[in-house]
C-alpha cells in the first residue's frame, strides 16, 4: 500500500483488532457476548457462537477479564431480550374487538397512555404527527406468508425496548375521528422543514431530516413509478432513513466549528453530545432517529474521552452495545443491520483507496472506496431483504453524496428556524430537487434480481469478503482473491443450474389468486392478485417480492383469468416488474377499467396479448399447460364465468386451476381426472360441486382466499370436500402453498 499518499495512515499505527495483547478494545469481546446472549434469547443457537467469538478474542489478546466480560455481556444480552420478550402486550384482551383509541401518533406508532400501549394502524393515516384519535378494528400482526413478504409481526416486534412499549396490535380498517396537530417545538420545527417547499420537496425533506416516510410514500415520479422505488432502484433508499449518516453529518458541521473556534478536545466532542439528546426531543423519537443519536453519542463521547484517536472498531462495537443494551431486538431489524455493516465496512477505507491508481484525485478516491465498501457490506442484507441490487448504486451514491453533504445541515437549520426558514429553503429546494432527479434517473437503471438468501448463500459471501480482506492486508494475491470470489459465485448458482424449480407456489395474496407454475423452461404467473376496496397495491407490493425472493427473473407467460379487481389488479405492477412473454386473456371484454389497464400496459412494454381458448397448450420439460375454458362461442354476462381454466399434466400427474368459474362451467370445462385441484372462486357455494368432484376426485385441494365479507370458504363447499376425501390447503390458513410436481 502507498501510504505516503496518505498522512492520516502513516502518522499512527492502526489499531489491531488481534495481533499483540492488549490492543483489543473492551467493547468487541463485550458487544459479541450481548449478541450472542440476544440471539440465546431468542432461541438461535448460532447465539453461542457469537458468544465464544467474544471469549476467544480476549483470551487470544491475553487478557481474561475481557474474557469475563464477554459472558457478562452474553448474560446482560440475554436478560435483556428476555425481558422485551417476555413482556405482555396490554392490548392483548381487546384482539378481535371493535375499539376507538385516542394517544400519540408519532407518524409510524400510535402510543398510548393508559394503559401503555405502542399500536400500528392500518391503513396509516395521512395525518401527521399529534394526538390522533381513531377507530377500528384491533387484530394480531400478520407473520410473513409470502417468500419475501413483509413480516409484519417480526417487525413490530423488533421496535420494542427494554423502556419503550413493543408494538404488538394493529388497528385495521382504521377511520381517524379527530386529529390535533402538534404544536409546540416539534411542530414548529416540521413547519421549517416545508416552508416555502413544493409538496415533493417538502415529502423529501420529512423523510430526510426525521425519517419520517409517509409522505414521500405517496409521491410518484409517474403513473407507477413511485419515488420510494426509485430511490430503491438507485440503491440510494437509506438516504430516505433517517441513518447515522445524518447526525453524522449534522454533528460533523459542528465539531468542524468548534475545531475552527479552537475547542479543547473535550468541548469539540462533549458539546454536539450535550446536544444530541435536546435535539431527540425536537425531532420526535422515531426508532431511526434514536438509534442514530445513540450512536452518534456513544462515537462523540468516547472521541472526547480518548482525545480525538479512539479505535474505530472499539467504537462502533460500543455504539452497538449503547444501541442494543436498551433495544435488543433492533438486532432483527433490517435498519439497524445496514447501519452496522456499511460502518464497519467503510472502516476500511483508507485501505482500498490505497489500492487505486494513486493518479486519481485524493478525495475521489476516498467516496469511490467508502461507497463500494458501503455497498458490499451491505450486500446480503439488501439483496435478502428487497430482493434485487441496484447496479448503479456505486456513481448514484457518488453524485448523492455530495448533494447530502449540503443538504442535510442546511435542513437542519431550516428546522431550526422553522417557519422563518422560507428564504433559506429556496437553496434546500433547490438541494432536494436536485436529489430527486438524481434519484428518478438512476432509479431508471436496470437492477439486479436476487431470490431469498439460504445459509449457503451466507457463507458464500462471507468466504468472498475474506479473501478481498486478505489481499487488502496483503496475505494473498490479487489472483487467488479473485479466484476465491468466482468459486463462491459459481458454488451460490450451481444449486439452480442442478435441479431448475417444478413446482406450483399458490401465492398468499388475501382475498384474490395469484399462482406460479414453475417448470424447466416454462414460468407462469396465473393472476396477480389485488385488493377491492383498498388502496394498498398487491401486485407491486406481494406479488412482486414474491417473485423476487423466489428467484424468478422473468415470466413467458403471464395469465389474466378474468376481469376481476381480485385477480388481475396486479398484473401491470408485474408487467412493469419484469420481463414477460405473453400476455393472455379470455374474453377481451371492452370498457372494463381493471382489464384495460392490464392491456394499457402490456401495449406500452410491447408484451403480446393472446386470446386464448380451448385446445390451447404450451409443453416443457415432459409437462403440459392445456386451456380448458373459455371456448370462445359465447361470452357470459358474469365475468367469473368467462375465467381462464387450465389443467398441467406431468408425468401422469394432473392438476387444474379453475379461475373463478361456476358449478355449470366447471362441468363443462371438465377438467377430467385430478390429483390437485385449485378451487374455482375462493370456495364459494357455486363452485366446486358435486359433479366436478365426483369427476376429478381431487386427493389434495388447494383454496385461495383471505379476510373477506362473502362468507368464502362456504361451509358446504367445504363439507363437500369433505365428503370427496380431498385434503383442503386454505392461503388464509396456511400461507402461500408450495407444490411440488413430478
Ligand atoms: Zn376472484
Amino acid at each position: 500500500m502507498n501510504s505516503a499518499a496518505f498522512p492520516v495512515t502513516s502518522s499512527r499505527p492502526r489499531a489491531q483488532v488481534t495481533g499483540r495483547a492488549g490492543q483489543l478494545p473492551w467493547s468487541v469481546p463485550a458487544v459479541l457476548g450481548v449478541i450472542g446472549g440476544i440471539l440465546l434469547a431468542l432461541g438461535v443457537p448460532w447465539g453461542a457462537a457469537a458468544l465464544l467469538a467474544g471469549v476467544a478474542l480476549a483470551l487470544l489478546d491475553a487478557r481474561p477479564g475481557l474474557a469475563a466480560l464477554a459472558l457478562l455481556g452474553g448474560g446482560a444480552g440475554w436478560l435483556s431480550a428476555h425481558t422485551v420478550l417476555a413482556r405482555p402486550d396490554p392490548l392483548t384482551p381487546w384482539l378481535g374487538a371493535q375499539v376507538t383509541l385516542k394517544g400519540e401518533w408519532d407518524g409510524q406508532f400510535l402510543t398510548l397512555s393508559a394503559p401503555r400501549a405502542r399500536l400500528a394502524v392500518s391503513p396509516k393515516p395521512a395525518q401527521g404527527p399529534g394526538v390522533l384519535e381513531v377507530a377500528g378494528r384491533l387484530v394480531a400482526p400478520q407473520g410473513r406468508d409470502v417468500p419475501g413478504g413483509f413480516d409484519q409481526a417480526a417487525w413490530l416486534r423488533s421496535q420494542g425496548g427494554l423502556l419503550v412499549p413493543t408494538p404488538g396490535a394493529v388497528l385495521v380498517g382504521a377511520r381517524v375521528r379527530a386529529h390535533q396537530p402538534e404544536g409546540g417545538l416539534r411542530g414548529w420545527f416540521r413547519r421549517g422543514l416545508s416552508a416555502g417547499l413544493t409538496e415533493r420537496q417538502a415529502a423529501l425533506m420529512q423523510a430526510i431530516e426525521l425519517g419520517d416516510r409517509s409522505d414521500i410514500s405517496r409521491e410518484e415520479f409517474a403513473e407507477g413509478y413511485a419515488v420510494r422505488d426509485a430511490f430503491a432502484r438507485a440503491g440510494l433508499a437509506h438516504l430516505m432513513a433517517l441513518s447515522g449518516q445524518n447526525v453524522a453529518l449534522i454533528t460533523g458541521v459542528l465539531v468542524w466549528l468548534l475545531i475552527r473556534l479552537g475547542a479543547a478536545p473535550a468541548w469539540r466532542y462533549g458539546l454536539p453530545a450535550a446536544l444530541l439528546l435536546p435535539y431527540l426531543l425536537l425531532v420526535q423519537p422515531s426508532p431511526s432517529i434514536t438509534r442514530a443519536v445513540i450512536m452518534g453519542a456513544a462515537v462523540l463521547i468516547a472521541l472526547a474521552l480518548g482525545r480525538g484517536r479512539p479505535d474505530p472498531l472499539g467504537l462502533i462495537a460500543l455504539a452497538a452495545l449503547a444501541c442494543l443494551l436498551p433495544f435488543p431486538l433492533w438486532l432483527l431489524d433490517v435498519g439497524f443491520q445496514l447501519s452496522f455493516l456499511a460502518v464497519l465496512a467503510l472502516t476500511q477505507t483508507l485501505r482500498v483507496a490505497g489500492r487505486l491508481p494513486a493518479r486519481w484525485p485524493h478525495a475521489l478516491r476516498l467516496a469511490i472506496s467508502a461507497t463500494l465498501l458501503a455497498e458490499l457490506g451491505t450486500l446480503p442484507v439488501v439483496a435478502g431483504t428487497f430482493g434485487q441490487l441496484p447496479l448503479v448504486g456505486l456513481p448514484a451514491n457518488l453524485v448523492a453524496g455530495v448533494i447530502m453533504a449540503a443538504l442535510v445541515p442546511l435542513g437542519f437549520v431550516a428546522g431550526l428556524l422553522g417557519p422563518l426558514a422560507a428564504p433559506l429553503n429556496v437553496v434546500s429546494g433547490l438541494l432536494a430537487s436536485a436529489l430527486l432527479a438524481v434519484a428518478e434517473t438512476f432509479g431508471r437503471a436496470p437492477v439486479l434480481s436476487w431470490g431469498a438468501i439460504g445459509a449457503a448463500g451466507v457463507v458464500a459471501y462471507a468466504t468472498a469478503l475474506g479473501a478481498g480482506w486478505l489481499w487488502l492486508l496483503g496475505r494473498v494475491r490479487a489472483r487467488t482473491a479473485l479466484g476465491t470470489l468466482l468459486a463462491c459465485l459459481l458454488l451460490t448458482a450451481l444449486p439452480g443450474w442442478l435441479r431448475p424449480a417444478r413446482e406450483v407456489v399458490f401465492l398468499d395474496v388475501g382475498q384474490g389468486d395469484s399462482t406460479l407454475i414453475r417448470l424447466p423452461g416454462l414460468t407462469m404467473l396465473v393472476d396477480a392478485g389485488g385488493s377491492v376496496g383498498s388502496d394498498y397495491d398487491v401486485g407491486g407490493r406481494t406479488v412482486v417480492p414474491a417473485l423476487r425472493a423466489l428467484g424468478v427473473r422473468q415470466l413467458d407467460v403471464l395469465v389474466a383469468t378474468h376481469a376481476d379487481t381480485d385477480h388481475i389488479e396486479g398484473v401491470p405492477a408485474v408487467l412493469r416488474a419484469l420481463p414477460v412473454g405473453e400476455l393472455w386473456v379470455g374474453h377481451r371484454k371492452r370498457g372494463d377499467p381493471v382489464l384495460d389497464a392490464a392491456l394499457a400496459e402490456a401495449q406500452a412494454r410491447g408484451v403480446p396479448v393472446r386470446e386464448v381458448r380451448r385446445g390451447d397448450r404450451v409443453q416443457a420439460a415432459g409437462a403440459a399447460l392445456t386451456v380448458l375454458w373459455p371456448t370462445g362461442q359465447d361470452w357470459h354476462d358474469e365475468d367469473n364465468e368467462n375465467s381462464v381454466a387450465l389443467t398441467l399434466e406431468s408425468r401422469g400427474w394432473r392438476a387444474a386451476f379453475l379461475g373463478d368459474l361456476a358449478q355449470a362451467g366447471e362441468a363443462m370445462a371438465g377438467p377430467g381426472n385430478l390429483d390437485l385441484l385449485k378451487a374455482a372462486h375462493h370456495g364459494s357455494r357455486h363452485s366446486t360441486g358435486a359433479a366436478l368432484l365426483t369427476q376429478a376426485t381431487p386427493a389434495d385441494t388447494v383454496i385461495s382466499v383471505g379476510r373477506n365479507t362473502y362468507g368464502h370458504p362456504h361451509p358446504d363447499v367445504l363439507a363437500r370436500l369433505a365428503q370427496a376425501g380431498s385434503k383442503v390447503w386454505r392461503t388464509d390458513q396456511v400461507g402461500t402453498v408450495r407444490w411440488p410436481v413430478p
